[in-house]
């Protein structure tokens, strides 16, 4: 999957919190998730990044110039004189996935739910309850499981090191709750080579191309239509030059109130997608509970930059 050039999805911005006199975790609560986008001049100098909590600036800098050249993104400070930026997640880039020293560091990320191992989705609901409201929001904890299946997680790039840890989610509508806060994280996800940021793993539907994906990878796209076959229903995806088609399961779609009022909304799903007719039509099967959900609406804005 090609790297996205600027990492910054979402500032952090605040009338009240202050760099270097607030604390970096009095910073959520006191502000307001913005994108590049939503930036305007009043919220100059007071935007921050949501993993370090230095102060970000936008480019470019002035929000009612629209340019063709460059799309508008979050940048860090010098780290000379944010010196806490200089190891942020959101400045490294990393192809090759969140690396980790040795297994206490992996253990470490894992305790502070800094990383998240998801050993596979669900593949029936859990119980009869309603863990889905009707605006789409997941009601359950995004830690589903404290002790879940065990999962062995590669630690460094070439030493061939295993850690094995415990998994703690298995849905897809666990990744879409509290959003913001999951796209800076690690997840380590079923047949993934390494660790990664979940923002750097979701793939837009709109760039599928002819080469499909060779393992299972986690898409995200909007929905474009909803049609009811007897058994199956299926869920088009707009995908650039092909037709994107899931299968889903009729029962499992009311439960996640997924129907043809989805229309417009994002959905995200973790498959590995086939060819139904050779360079027209993708496919794929999500019988499983946890493999897809729709997103919650307020987050929308968030998600377009990462269609960029
Ligand atoms: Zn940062």
């Amino acid at each position: 999957m090609e790297q996205r050039v600027h990492r910054i999805v979402f500032g952090y911005y605040s009338e009240t919190w202050l760099y270097q006199v607030n604390t970096k975790e009095q910073l959520k609560p006191m502000s307001l998730a913005v994108t590049p986008e939503e930036f305007s001049q009043e919220m100059r100098r007071k935007v921050y990044c949501p993993e370090c909590a230095t102060p970000l600036t936008r480019t470019p800098a002035d929000s009612s110039i629209s340019t063709n050249s460059i799309t508008a993104h979050f940048r860090h400070g010098s780290s000379k004189r944010y010196p806490e930026s200089k190891n942020c997640n959101l400045r490294i880039k990393t192809p090759d996935g969140l690396k980790y020293v040795n297994e206490e560091y992996v253990k470490k990320a894992i305790e502070a739910k800094n990383l998240i191992v998801v050993s596979g989705w669900k593949q029936e609901p859990p119980t009869l309850d309603d863990d889905l409201r009707e605006d789409g929001e997941y009601t359950k904890t995004a830690i589903e499981d404290e002790l879940g299946p065990e999962t062995l997680v590669p630690i460094g790039r070439h030493n061939g090191q295993e850690y094995s840890a415990p998994s703690h989610i298995s849905t897809v509508m666990a990744l879409c709750k509290d959003f913001p806060s999951n796209l800076n994280k690690g997840f380590y996800f079923p047949n993934s080579q390494y660790p990664m940021l979940l923002s750097d793993q979701l793939y837009p539907t709109r760039k599928i191309s002819d080469d499909l994906p060779s393992k299972e990878t986690l898409f995200f796209g909007v929905i474009s239509e909803y049609r009811r076959l007897s058994f199956r229903h299926v869920v088009e995806v707009r995908s650039g030059d092909y037709t994107f088609k899931l299968y889903t399961k009729p029962e499992y779609n009311e439960r996640k109130n997924l129907d043809a009022t989805s229309v417009g909304r994002y959905i995200l799903f973790s498959t590995k997608p086939y060819w139904e007719s050779k360079q027209s039509i993708v496919a794929a099967k999500l019988y499983h509970w946890g493999a897809y959900s729709v997103l919650p609406r307020k987050y929308d804005s968030l998600i377009r930059q990462l269609e960029a």
